[in-house]
């Protein structure tokens, strides 16, 4: 059974091609590496000892997505590839939308046209907005608070009126809380470019000595240490309930929506403490002013995947923090190999 990963280079994407690989799926990665390294697709094959086709293709390119579904026999496609920095989507906020809503438009056509009818899309704990109270469940009010939580707001409309339009779609909309963490090999993780935005990622950088002091962004919010709470999750349980919720489509129609979450909210301290004992590394960290547009509490009721996919998380915050410093220790630049060398290869 052969799968479409968009955004497979990615760092969702990759790890969920190592879980499809490791469990018997065929896979067919698609990415246009505008914020990934083919050097994880590299990665990918030495974890699995699998090999699988990888195209640099790019979703607004119709005619390529065309081709590749004229030559492959796809039963599902899980859909990764977009545009995720929330402040660059303010500053740009068109090439969101286009990329973004265009990439999809031109998925789920071309999926139709080819009769490939079964999506597992990554959307957002973002399309909840400021919510009221925690935990949030899958029927709380959806609103966004910036372009790029618009983008996966729009696109959840816009595959709920695709299955409107065509019932004989299955659709799972995951709302992702905060994925953190790493394979536990080391072998693949995130890879930011540039200063990262995400505090994860900017932890284990100042850790590995790449900056100098970490920023907290408030600590005056309504929580028990005053740091904004989150509900992190290991990117490895995150993909596999991607796996559950492909299951899921095998045998249910319909289109149903997921929190992926532990459960848990940890606060932005709770994080640092726990990086720096977990490793003995030692964080510095400021107080500064709170980030315009965030939010002081999120966190998930996951109890839906948990009943209905059978599916919850496992890893716990010390594996969250060994397993990114495991990365990070192991790649102090990431994927190094610049692309266009690998690409000639190709
Ligand atoms: P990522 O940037 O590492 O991976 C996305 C991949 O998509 C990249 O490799 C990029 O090159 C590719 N891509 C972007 N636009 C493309 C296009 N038009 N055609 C082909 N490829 C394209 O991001 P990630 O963290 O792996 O996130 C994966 C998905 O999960 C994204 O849709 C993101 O919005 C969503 N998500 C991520 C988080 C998070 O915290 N990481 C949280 C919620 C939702
Ligand atoms: N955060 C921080 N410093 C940083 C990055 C993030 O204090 O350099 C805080 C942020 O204010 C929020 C939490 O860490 O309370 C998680 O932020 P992130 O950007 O990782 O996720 P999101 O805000 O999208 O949930």
């Amino acid at each position: 059974m052969t799968i479409l990963v968009t955004g497979g280079a990615g760092y969702i994407g990759s790890h969920a091609a190592v879980e499809l690989l490791n469990n018997g799926y065929d896979i067919v990665l698609l990415d246009n590496l505008s914020n990934s390294q083919i050097e994880s697709i590299n990665r990918i094959k030495e974890l699995t000892g699998k090999d699988f086709p990888f195209y640099p293709i790019d979703l607004l390119n119709r005619g390529e997505l065309e081709t590749l579904f004229a030559k492959y026999d796809f039963k599902a496609v899980m859909h990764f590839a977009g545009l995720k920095a929330v402040g660059e989507s303010v500053e740009i906020p068109l090439n969101y939308y286009h990329n973004n809503i265009t990439g999809t438009i031109n998925l789920c056509e071309v999926m139709a046209k080819y009769e490939v009818k079964k999506l597992v899309f990554s959307s957002s704990a973002t399309v909840y907005g400021n919510p009221e109270r925690v935990p949030i469940d899958e029927s709380f009010p959806l609103s966004a608070t910036n372009p790029y939580g618009r983008t996966k707001l729009m696109i959840e409309e816009i595959l709920r009126d695709l299955y409107v339009s065509d019932s004989t779609w299955r659709i799972a909309l995951l709302r992702y809380f905060n994925p953190i963490g790493a394979h536990e090999s080391g072998r693949i993780g995130e890879n930011p470019n540039g200063i990262p935005n995400n505090l994860m990622p900017y932890i284990s950088q100042v850790a590995i000595g790449k900056r100098e002091m970490l920023s907290v962004f408030g600590n005056d919010y309504e929580t028990h240490d005053g740091t904004g709470v989150r509900d992190f999750i290991h990117v490895v349980d995150l993909v596999r309930g991607h796996l559950k919720a492909l299951q899921y489509l095998e045998n249910n129609e319909g289109i149903e929506t997921f929190n992926l979450g532990t459960g848990t909210g940890y606060s932005v301290l709770d994080l640092i403490n726990t990086f720096q004992s977990v490793t003995s590394q030692k964080i510095p960290y400021q107080f500064v002013e709170r980030r315009a547009g965030d939010i002081g509490i999120c966190f998930a009721n996951p109890e839906k995947a948990d009943k209905v996919l059978g599916w919850k998380a496992e890893k716990n915050l010390e594996e969250m923090c060994r397993d990114t410093w495991n990365w990070q220790r192991n790649n102090p630049n990431g994927y190094e190999t610049s692309n266009d060398i690998l690409l000639h290869e190709i």
